[in-house]
């Protein structure tokens, strides 16, 4: 017989034999993530634990149900799995429940409206265009088309939260749902504030921590698990594998009314994860949930959070020390959101990404809140820090990655919101730089 061991080491080169063309692709997609600076906020880097179980047998098991309710046969070994994805995502974030089966961020979102929500119901969520996620109520996703959504805004001038604000519009708005939590939000996010606005406005709390949730299990940004009603997260931004999470703090015995029903608040999240929303989960995606999970309990998972943070502000100041616009002038998380458009008259976020892509450098635009150019243009840049930091980048190579993008953004000449130029030999040699700065970090 050939043990598990022989079987995954023979993936690799199966893939090599079976499709030369795929195997060639992700063979060029490391090297890309090797050699070129990783800075997308909305990335991460997972461990090669989870990506061995994202790979394995677990992915061809079909067991539609939870464990020991299954409708089909053979589950012994997946229940044990999601058991022990689940025991250790409680002790990771403190919940009294959670759900590992949600297929991305977006869904375990879906799934919390869908259980809540009757078509037609009011919701209250930070703006597409202010830093909140589409899956937030925007009238780009099914939220938006099936209920009755409001938008709140951060404050023009210092573009943070204002909770007096807030508490005003969900008082006289009355929603059912009010959602925090942000895709482009750079500071602390109150989340005892914002039950309490809730609780005054009779509604319930979802808390999205997609990009905090790293943060929060380390300590290093405080916890919604027992404010909000429900706490959604994708895993892969913390460092795990793709996929979404619903967890639930002190309320998840809550009962509530479906229909003639009554129930708690986790078996109606429970019932319309599966069959309400999904059939199978991922298995294969489940089992590298766990492996991630185990690793959040490890002091270098929860020290790296605080060192991701630290390089963050590092970053942050030295942008702003070289006379870059960063929103609210620094950050809480991982996050630096920089206005470009006042760095440099004509400079957009799409030609900041183009031509610091060009040279090596991996970021995204943004749209700023209250931006005057469209989503395809914008007047931003989105830097994170968890991948360098990952890799093992510090304080020093903050300073060199700042001066490289200076570098890069005043030397770009510009000629429209979407065209530039940069001559060949500076290109090269700045690829040439960074690659030489990412050799001494490789990925880990
Ligand atoms: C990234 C993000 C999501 C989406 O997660 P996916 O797994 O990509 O669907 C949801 N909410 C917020 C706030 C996010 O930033």
């Amino acid at each position: 017989m050939q043990s598990s061991e022989e079987y995954h080491k023979r993936i690799f080169s199966a893939l090599e034999q079976a499709d030369k063309e795929v195997y060639e692709l992700i063979t060029k997609e490391y090297e890309r993530w090797q050699n070129t600076l990783q800075l997308i906020a909305a990335e991460n880097q997972c461990s090669m634990g989870v990506l061995a179980a994202l790979g394995s047998v677990m992915q061809n098991k079909t067991a539609e149900g939870y464990p020991g309710a299954r409708l089909h046969g053979g589950c012994e070994v997946v229940d044990e799995a999601e058991k022990l994805a689940v025991a250790r995502a409680k002790e990771a974030f403190g919940a009294k429940y959670v759900n590992v089966q949600p297929h991305a961020g977006t869904t375990a979102n879906q799934i919390v409206l869908t259980a809540l929500l009757q078509s037609g119901d009011k919701i209250l969520s930070l703006g597409l265009h202010q830093g909140g996620h589409f899956s937030h109520g925007s009238n780009v996703s099914f939220a938006g088309k099936y209920f009755d959504v409001e938008n709140y805004y951060v404050d023009r001038q210092t573009f943070l939260l204002d909770y007096d604000v807030i508490r005003e519009q969900a008082t006289k708005f009355q929603p059912k749902l009010i959602i925090c939590g942000a895709s482009a939000y750079a500071r602390t996010i109150d989340f005892k504030k914002f039950r309490e606005i809730a609780d005054e406005a009779g509604a319930y709390l979802l808390a999205d921590i997609s990009h905090l949730s790293g943060l929060v299990i380390a300590g290093a940004h405080p916890s919604p698990v027992d404010r909000a009603h429900f706490t959604t997260t994708s895993t892969y931004k913390p460092g795990g594998p793709r996929g979404g999470l619903i967890i639930m703090g002190k309320d998840y015995d809550q009962r509530i009314s479906v229909g003639t029903e009554s129930m708690a608040l986790w078996q109606l999240i429970e019932k319309t994860t599966f069959p309400g929303m999904q059939g199978t989960p991922y298995f294969n995606n489940i089992a590298a949930k766990a492996v991630f999970f185990k690793e959040t309990l490890c002091t270098e998972y929860r020290d790296r959070q605080f060192k991701i943070v630290e390089n963050a502000r590092r970053l942050a100041e030295s942008l702003v020390d070289l006379g870059y616009d960063v929103l609210t002038g620094g950050t809480d998380n991982y996050m630096i959101l920089v206005n470009v458009a006042n760095f440099r008259e004509g400079l957009t976020g799409i030609v900041a990404q183009k031509c610091l892509e060009d040279c090596g450098i991996v970021i995204n635009m943004s749209r700023l809140p209250y931006d005057k150019k469209g989503p395809m243009v914008t007047s931003g840049m989105r830097l994170g820090t968890p991948i360098v930091t990952k890799n093992g980048m510090g304080s020093e190579e903050m300073e060199s990655i700042s001066t490289l993008v200076d570098v890069v953004l005043r030397r770009v000449e510009i000629i429209g919101d979407t065209e530039y130029r940069i001559d060949e030999s500076f290109k090269d040699e700045t690829r040439g730089r960074i690659k030489e700065l990412c050799s001494k970090f490789p990925m880990c």
